[in-house]
C-alpha cells in the first residue's frame, strides 16, 4: 500500500484540518482516510467527521457508516468492533443465542461491538447488554455474559468475581501501570485482571496482543475495501 502520514503542529486550527481532509477526499492516489485521535480541544472531531469522504471512511465513524452499520449493511465497519468479531470467528466460537454483555458505550469501541452482536446473521444473533458507569450491580451483569467484552480503560477492572465460569472475555482496555522492574517504568495491562479471570474463562484475549493488533489488520482490511469500492 502507498501511504502518506501527515503531521502537523497542535495549535493546527479546525478549518485547517477540515481542508486536509478535503484535499484527500479529491485525492485520486488516497482511498483510505484516518484523523488520528486524540485531537487538539479546538477541534470538534464529529466535525471533521462528516468532513471525510464517507468512501474513504476506514475508521467507520462517519455518520453515513454508522448508520449503515446500524441497519447491517456497513461495508466500512470500524476496526476495533470488527476486530473482535474477526477473532471470535477465527476461534470458531459461536455468538448465536448468547448472553453478550458489553462494558462500556464510547463511540468507537462499547456501541458499535454491541451493534455488530445484536445484528440478525452470522457471527452476530446474540442478546446483549451494555454496561457503563451508572449501571447498577455491575457484578451480576457481567456474571450473566457468556461472551464478555471489556472497554472501560480501568486497568484490572474484571475480577474473576465478575466472570461466569468457561466465559469467553474480551479484553479491549490498554491501560499503563507504573512498573519499575521494566526498562520504561511502566506496563501495559488490559481492563480485565488476566491472570485470575483466565482460570475462569474458556477463551480469555491478552494485553498487549489480542484485540490491538487485530484493530490494525481491520484498518488494512478496511483500506482494501475502499479501495476495491472506489475503483483503482
Ligand atoms: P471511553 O473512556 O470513551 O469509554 C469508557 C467506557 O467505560 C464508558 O462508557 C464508561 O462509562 C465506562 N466506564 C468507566 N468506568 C466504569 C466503571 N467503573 N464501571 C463501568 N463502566 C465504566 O474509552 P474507549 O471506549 O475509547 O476505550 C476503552 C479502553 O479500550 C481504553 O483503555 C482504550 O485505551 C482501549 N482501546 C483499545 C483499542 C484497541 O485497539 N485494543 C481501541 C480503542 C480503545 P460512562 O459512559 O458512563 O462514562
Amino acid at each position: 500500500m502507498y501511504s502518506e502520514v501527515i503531521r502537523k503542529p497542535a495549535s493546527l486550527s479546525q478549518e485547517e484540518l477540515i481542508e486536509i481532509v478535503e484535499g484527500l477526499n479529491a485525492n485520486a492516489k488516497i482511498h483510505g482516510i484516518l484523523v488520528q485521535s486524540p485531537l487538539p480541544e479546538q477541534i470538534d472531531e464529529p466535525e471533521v467527521t462528516v468532513h471525510l469522504s464517507p468512501e474513504k471512511d476506514v475508521d467507520g465513524f462517519h455518520p453515513f457508516n454508522v448508520g449503515q452499520m446500524l441497519i447491517g449493511r456497513g461495508k466500512l465497519l470500524p476496526c476495533t468492533p470488527h476486530g473482535i468479531i474477526k477473532l471470535l470467528e477465527y476461534y470458531d466460537i459461536s455468538t448465536e443465542g448468547k448472553e453478550a454483555v458489553v462494558v462500556g458505550r464510547s463511540n468507537i469501541v462499547g456501541k458499535p461491538v454491541a451493534v455488530l452482536l445484536m445484528q440478525k446473521g452470522k457471527m452476530a444473533n446474540a442478546t446483549v447488554t451494555i454496561a457503563h458507569s451508572r449501571t447498577s450491580n455491575l457484578r451480576e451483569v457481567c456474571s450473566r455474559a457468556d461472551i464478555l467484552i471489556a472497554a472501560i480503560g480501568r486497568a484490572n477492572f474484571i475480577n474473576a468475581d465478575m466472570v461466569k465460569e468457561g466465559a469467553v472475555v474480551i479484553d479491549v482496555g490498554i491501560n499503563r501501570i507504573d512498573d519499575p522492574n521494566t526498562e520504561k517504568g511502566y506496563r501495559l495491562v488490559g481492563d480485565v485482571d488476566f491472570e485470575a479471570v483466565k482460570e475462569k474463562a474458556s477463551y480469555i484475549t491478552p494485553v498487549p496482543g489480542g484485540v490491538g493488533p487485530m484493530t490494525i489488520a481491520m484498518l488494512l482490511s478496511n483500506t482494501v475495501t475502499a479501495a476495491e469500492n472506489i475503483g483503482f
